[in-house]
């Protein structure tokens, strides 16, 4: 927690949201939240006592009783409504967004656009929640699927999209029925909720979506409490796989996307500018913190020579408080996350990686106080090494050589970590075989970070998931409900009885 500071007497605070209302929390544990170009304290945040949590799970299981019954064009129609004010209100969001996470503004508005595409998805539920019917599957009888809610559903979500992974949840889960306990990242709570207020004024009822804010205690008792039936949550893998095992064994639904180490293959034969311009934007921009970033590129054969022309891309990058014009590269989003990138590049060259661009300690006119490093590229990265090794989750580029694709290959494969992963190439048959065999969830194609539209799922593996079923599209409806499946058969009264059937056969 944060020492008492005089600015958070004035600061102001950031509210609950329990039964439609926008509440003061009563607990005496608040942490600033802070923007990280300039140090200034914007708010505090609260972390919930367990009554508060209480309440607001209370309220959504009341509230659950008449949502679910609610029409599906009636739920589809709020989503609608709420794309609508997202889009109005895009310029707020997105101020507010770079104000407390650091991100660029047409960045932040990348944020929100991509949380606002989950939105319209859910405002097509009445197609996404159709159940399936055979006809006859015995005599006079068919069968069919109905996808019905669970009842409460919590998602709990990171710092470093704090629009779009909150909208990767709320949305579809009380589109299909259920209603929600959203718990934010207690780094960046505001823009959740002027999306959440958002919500409320599309017309989500009271009790259908509600808010708490705290860290690991809170996170704890949602896990624990047996009115809530699934978890989705998207954050670091230690954290998740806390998650994933509490709610499992307190008998939860759980899907856990983690943390990554995202490869880039580069082949020789690749458009050399475009691929240039792709590795600088996909592994610096975001300072570095996206779980999609791409953190690690393998350059194949001559593609190795290519090593001072990236370094000079990458030096063309403008690092500077998100909210002024041209940056490409906004602040850490804490302090505790600069001494821990810091401290990642030192080890990085006490390991025997080659620093080609050191980003350390910037000077930032007008940004004294901010949290920057610069885009950094070290070469000669091998396995072993901790910035190899461990999520940075900063603005640094690792560079390992390999011979050909089949290492290269071999080496991405090797990696426990599947979210990501992209080549870089002309030939369709490398890309194909690329495609075959990386064992990675979402693949690129000289995309650098393949991040899929809901009409598909994220599609994050191996140990950057756990839980079978994506955040968002087709898998997402899966997740928020439960499938029944109802044989029916109607006698007709002038039809002969069979007798008694003491088999399991349908006749
Ligand atoms: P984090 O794990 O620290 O926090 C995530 C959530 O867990 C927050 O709401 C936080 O309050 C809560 N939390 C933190 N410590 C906790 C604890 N000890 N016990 C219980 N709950 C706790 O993650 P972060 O730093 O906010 O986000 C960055 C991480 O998220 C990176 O690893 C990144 O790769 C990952 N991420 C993954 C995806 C994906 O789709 N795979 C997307 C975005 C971010």
């Amino acid at each position: 927690m944060n020492a008492p500071t005089s600015a958070k007497v004035l600061a102001p605070t950031v509210k609950l949201l329990i039964n439609g209302q926008m509440v003061e929390s009563q607990t005496t544990q608040w942490r600033d939240v802070v923007n990280p170009a300039t140090q200034e304290v914007l708010a505090r945040v609260p972390f919930a006592t367990p009554q508060e949590v209480d309440a607001a799970v209370a309220n959504a299981k009341q509230a659950f009783k008449t949502w679910k019954k609610t029409p599906i064009g009636a739920r589809a129609r709020i989503f609608l409504k709420l794309q609508q004010l997202i889009r109005e209100n895009m310029k707020e969001l997105a101020a507010l967004l770079t104000a407390e996470q650091g991100k660029t503004l047409p960045d932040a508005e990348g944020d929100v656009f991509r949380g606002l595409e989950v939105v319209e998805h859910a405002a097509n539920i009445g197609t996404l929640q159709l159940g399936e019917l055979a006809n006859n599957v015995a005599n006079g009888v068919d069968t069919y699927s109905i996808l019905q809610p669970l009842g409460v559903c919590a998602g709990i979500t990171p710092f470093n999209f704090p629009a779009m992974i909150p909208l990767w949840m709320f949305p579809m889960a009380i589109a299909t029925g259920n209603t929600f306990i959203l718990k934010p990242s207690e780094q960046d709570p505001m823009v959740t909720m002027r999306l959440a207020e958002l919500a409320l004024e599309a017309g989500v009822p009271p009790g259908v979506l509600n808010v708490v804010h705290g860290g690991e205690d809170v996170v704890n008792a949602i896990c624990d409490h047996p009115d809530i039936k699934a978890i989705s949550f998207v954050g670091s893998t230690k954290v998740g796989t806390h998650v994933y095992n509490r709610a499992s064994l307190a008998g939860k639904r759980v899907q856990c996307m983690m943390g990554a180490k995202n490869h880039a293959i580069v082949l020789p034969d690749a458009n050399k500018e475009q691929t240039l311009n792709a590795l600088a934007g996909a592994a610096f921009g975001a300072a570095g913190q996206r779980c999609m970033a791409l953190s690690v590129a393998v350059l194949v054969g001559e593609a190795q020579k290519w090593i001072p022309d990236l370094v000079e891309k990458a030096k063309t990058l403008k690092v500077s408080g998100g909210t002024e014009p041209g940056t490409d590269v906004g602040p850490l989003v804490s302090c505790q996350a600069l001494s821990r990138v810091e401290g990642l590049i030192d080890r990085g060259l006490a390991e025997g990686a080659t620093l080609e661009l050191d980003g350390r300690k910037p000077c930032i006119p007008g940004y004294s106080q901010g949290n920057f490093v610069g885009p950094t590229i070290f070469s000669g990265v091998q396995r072993g090494m901790s910035i190899y090794d461990q999520e940075i989750f900063g603005p640094v580029l690792c560079l390992v050589a390999a011979e050909d694709m089949d290492q290269a290959i071999e080496f991405i494969n090797a990696n426990p970590n599947g979210n990501g992963t992209a080549i870089f190439t002309q030939s369709g048959a490398a890309a194909r075989k690329f495609q075959e065999d990386i064992d990675v969830g979402q693949v690129g194609i000289n995309v650098p970070i393949p991040v899929p539209v809901p009409l598909f799922s994220f599609t994050g593996s191996r140990a950057s998931k756990l839980g079978d079923l994506g955040p968002y599209g087709k898998q997402v409806v899966m997740f928020y409900t439960q499938t029944k499946t109802v044989t029916e058969r109607w006698f007709d009264d002038d039809v002969t009885s069979h007798g008694v059937n003491t088999t399991i056969s349908l006749k």
